[in-house]
């Protein structure tokens, strides 16, 4: 078996068992590894190129527009971390860049909680929404999560029920930084089954 285009087959190419003999399945597990490590190392170098395009094509980022704004902070300058064909130097994330990542599972685990949930279902997801809200990673965002919590316990009866308290929430949080309020009759295009064409 072959490498890679490169590397010509030699006996290095293949393992052999104590005994001396040709072992296969060794030899094509090693073959499988080389293969996943390639097309990782291949993904990451055609994302850092695809980074690059986008880049050099809007030189002017218009930070109004969230989708484009936020591509060329990812590995900002796309220089790998030494030692690493496969991680890109890249930043911590900011209050912005949490907040999206965190609604995100937010609302994608509301989208998969149950739609009739257990007793003890209900539970795990009050008391998870609860200790979220106390380990936060942005500490005033975490108080006033807090807040509304206790104000507005989550309703954990079913999927519906908690994919709509957590829009609401959401906009809770979109209303306090100024922002538009999302309608929350879209939560299941947005975060479940995607909209129509
Ligand atoms: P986000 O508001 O992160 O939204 C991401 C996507 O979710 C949107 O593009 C939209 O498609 C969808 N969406 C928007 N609203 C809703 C909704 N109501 N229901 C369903 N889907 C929706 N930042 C602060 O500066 N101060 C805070 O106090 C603060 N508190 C936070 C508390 C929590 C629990 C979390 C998770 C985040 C908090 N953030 C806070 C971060 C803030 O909410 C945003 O995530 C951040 O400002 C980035 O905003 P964005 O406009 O890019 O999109």
């Amino acid at each position: 078996m072959s490498n890679s285009q490169d590397e010509p087959i030699t006996l290095s190419n293949f393992l052999f068992n104590k005994d001396g003999k040709f072992c296969l399945p060794c030899t094509a597990y090693r073959g499988f590894q080389y293969v996943t490590t390639e097309m990782t190392n291949r993904y990451q170098v055609y994302k850092n190129n695809k980074l690059e395009t986008l880049r050099n094509a809007q030189p002017q980022v218009n930070i109004m527009n969230q989708d484009t704004a936020t591509l060329p902070v990812q590995g900002a300058n796309n220089e790998m971390i030494p030692g690493s064909r496969t991680y890109v130097k890249e930043d911590p994330p900011d209050v912005q860049k949490l907040g999206v990542a965190s609604w995100t599972f937010l609302h994608t685990m509301a989208a998969k909680y149950p739609r009739e949930p257990t007793q003890t279902q209900k539970e795990d997801m009050s008391e998870f929404l609860k200790l979220f809200s106390h380990v936060y990673p942005c500490n005033w965002c975490a108080m006033d999560f807090e807040k509304y919590i206790t104000k507005y316990s989550p309703r954990v009866e079913s999927k519906e029920e908690l994919s709509r308290w957590m829009c609401e929430a959401h906009n809770h949080v979109n209303v306090k930084l100024g922002k538009p309020k999302f309608n929350c009759d879209f939560w299941q295009q947005r975060w479940k089954d995607g909209w129509e064409e």
